[in-house]
Order: C-alpha cells, then structure tokens, then sequence
C-alpha cells in the first residue's frame, strides 16, 4: 500500500485497550458496521452524534445519581433547560414557573417559547400548592421549578407540588443545579426530569459547559425523541472532564456546604449585613422544608447589605481579594456576584431591603474568606477596624466545623 494509505489507515491503532482506573475516551462521528443489513437499524448505535463510551459512562452515572433510568446530555445547563422544555409543550399550552428561575430560562420561555405560541405564567416563589392551583388553566402543561432559587434561595415544598401536579396530569420539572444531583433528589419526590448545570458542582472545576436532564419513562423518551431530532451533542473530552468531576462531587459539596454554613453564621453577626439567605440557617424563611427534604447545603448564599451602603456595592467588592467577580459558581474558587439587576425582571419584585450579593464559597480555608469578607465589610462601615478583631477569635480553627455544629448531616 501507498505511504498515504498506510499512514491513514494506521492511526486506528490497536483496539484491545488495557483497564484503567479512568473511564474509556473514546472520538468518533463516523462508527462502523458489520453489514449492510445494520446501516439502516434504529436499534443500533450507527453515527457518533448518539454519544460514544465515554458519553454512556457520564449518562449511566448521572442516572444512577438522580436515580432515573436515563439522563441526557446537552452542551451546556441551558440547553439542558430550554431542550427540556421544547421537548414537553407544543404551541397552545402554558407553562407555569416559579418567579426564582435562573433568569436565562425566563427569557427562554417569554422569548422563543412566546414566538412559537407557548404561554407562561410566573409565581411567587414562595408560593402555597394551592395558590398554584389555582393558576392551572385548560392549557397548563408543565410546572417548572427551581428550587433553592439560586439567587434568593426559597425553598419550595417539591413533594406537595409534584403530587398535585401529578393528580391534574401535569408534568414538572425542575433545575437542580444547587443539590448538583446529590443533596436533593427530584425524582424521588415525583418530579418528571431534574435538570443540572453540569458546569457547576459536577464538572467543578470552572472550565467546563454542560448539562444534564435525568427522566424515566414516557418523559424520557420524549427527552430522547426531541434531542435526538435536535441534535443536541456534547464532546467526548467534555464528557470526561465531568466523569472526573463526579469522582470527587460528595467530597467537594460537603467542604463548600460545611465552610458556607460557616460563613453564613458569621455574616449574620455583622452589623452591616441586613439578612443572610441560606436555607440551612434555621432563621431563613423556608429552612424546616430544606431540612426535610435536603441532606445538606452547597456552597452558595446571598447576602442583603443595609441599605444604606447601595451605593458602594462596587467598592466592598474591590475590597474582597480572595472572592472573584464573576458570574457561575460551582467551582473551586470563591466568586461574588451583585444581582439587584437580575431581580428586575421578576413578575413578583423582590422584597430585598438592600442591595442583595451572592456569594460562592470556594475550597479555600474557610477563615481566610471570613477574613476577607471581614476587612472588606469593615472598609464599608468604619474604615477597616474589623479584621483584626477577626483575627484575634478566630485565628487556629481548623476551616472546618464540627458535624455537630453544622446541625444537619451532610452525606458524604
Ligand atoms: C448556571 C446555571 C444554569 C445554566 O448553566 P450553564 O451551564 O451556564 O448554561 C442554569 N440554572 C442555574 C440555577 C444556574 O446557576
């Protein structure tokens, strides 16, 4: 044979691969048959856009972990949400959200859903099963929930709206993205599909867009008829970064729940700090359905500054050296994030008294964020007094707080 042909056909290399403690990475668009009889058989795995090894690794882990028969990929957490959602309504049907979803799955929804003649409605975040109730019109086809709301974290009573749902033959649906999969499981409290950003905790790393949408059943097999016709696909090294990524996930959330907690106490001791918004607090307003449902707290909370420092959001943030500005959380590393503008946007306003800050609370120890958010708070109410205070009665904790004090079992 030619150079040319040796060298081509050569790269296939040898096909007896040796086990390793990692998953198989394995490309490929075009995959090859046996014979003719199989180009044209939908049962079998014929072209590479249905996923290849490592994709059925990283799907089969990922229903294991939301407990559904299967899960399916899409090339970010967005599309994840919007593919979910185009997959379970049609033109004339409604869809009823709760007022906390992230906000690019509202503009989804009033944007290109509008446009193909899906109507939607939105309530308040904390509201009762019945007042959602009442909304259900003729047209209403899906319930789509978030739950913490990853900026203002209410809570909502997952198990009361999945039945009630259920009993009027609605779907539901939910962003999953604060449990990651792990401290919260959807399907087990009647919820059709959980979906993820897998770019957050899963992949957590910060490097790396994806999502997930877990479902059984009917659900799931119109999860899989739309996306196979849409064309969702996610690449293979992608798809190994999260396989990575779910090897250390219990060990990872339990840090960034412990050391938040951690810090969410010691916010709510500063003067200049209005409200703490963490469902793991027991004075948060929906804190007995997180306890009841949840088995721990990841590492995001908000925090509402008194109103009086509005002005100077910009500056505490320049104070912080150790928390990045940005936006997504997940990773390993603390970000802050001012979100006044994102609640502008909700049907039902926002009853933040002041100006409200997220926090993600990264894998650094925990008391040099108390340190940096002290020095930058302190920068905010007189000057820059506190840090040393802080110093003297925290410094020598191990950054990590008892089980016990955490008040919660965080499984690992
Ligand atoms: C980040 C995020 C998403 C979107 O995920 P991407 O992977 O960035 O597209 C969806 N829902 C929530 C709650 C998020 O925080």
């Amino acid at each position: 044979m030619d150079e040319v042909t040796r060298i081509i056909r050569g790269c296939e290399g040898d096909r007896q691969l040796v086990r390793t403690p990692a998953p198989l990475m394995q490309r490929g668009s075009t995959i090859f048959l046996d014979d003719s009889s199989q180009v044209y058989d939908k049962s079998l795995l014929t072209y590479g856009r249905s996923g290849l090894a490592t994709h059925a690794a990283l799907r089969s882990a990922l229903a294991d972990l939301e407990g559904a028969e299967d899960a399916f990929l899409f090339p970010s957490g967005l599309s994840a949400i919007t593919g979910t959602i185009q997959a379970l309504v049609s033109t004339g049907e409604e869809i009823l959200l709760c007022d906390s979803v992230y906000g690019p799955t509202r503009q989804f929804v009033d944007g290109t859903m509008a446009r193909f003649g899906v109507g939607a409605r939105y309530f308040r975040a904390d509201a009762s099963v019945a007042e959602i109730e009442a909304l259900i019109g003729a047209n209403t086809r899906l319930i789509f929930l978030e739950s913490p709301g990853s900026l203002t974290f209410e809570v909502q009573d997952i198990p009361a709206i999945a039945a009630m749902a259920k009993s009027r033959g609605i779907r539901t649906a939910i962003d999953n993205t604060y449990a990651a999969g792990v401290l919260f499981k959807p399907l087990a409290h009647g919820i059709d599909v959980s979906i993820q950003s897998l770019t957050k905790y899963v992949c957590g790393h910060s490097d790396v867009l994806m999502g997930s949408a877990a479902a059984s059943g009917d659900v799931a097999a119109l999860l899989a008829r739309s996306g196979a016709e849409v064309g969702w696909y996610v690449s293979p090294d992608d798809a190994y970064l999260a396989l990575r990524g779910l090897k250390t996930l219990h060990a990872r959330l339990a840090r960034h729940g412990l050391s938040a907690l951690r810090v969410a106490r010691w916010l709510e001791s500063r003067a200049e700090v209005r409200r703490v918004l963490c469902p793991a607090l027991p004075g948060f307003g929906t804190h007995d359905l997180w306890k009841r449902d949840f088995s721990g707290a990841c590492g995001l909370l908000g925090m509402v500054l008194a109103p009086e420092y509005g002005k100077r959001v910009g500056q505490f943030i320049k104070g912080l050296q150790l928390f990045g500005l940005g936006f997504s959380w997940g990773g390993f590393e603390s970000l802050v994030l001012p979100c006044d503008p994102q609640l502008v946007a909700r049907a039902h306003g926002s009853d933040c008294e002041g100006p409200l800050l997220r926090l993600h609370i990264g894998l650094e120890a925990t008391e040099d964020l108390i340190e940096d958010l002290a020095r930058a708070l302190s920068a905010l109410s007189d000057g820059g007094s506190g840090a040393g205070h802080f110093c003297d009665r925290h410094k020598g904790d191990s950054g990590l707080i008892p089980e016990a004090e955490a008040g919660r079992h965080l499984s690992i």
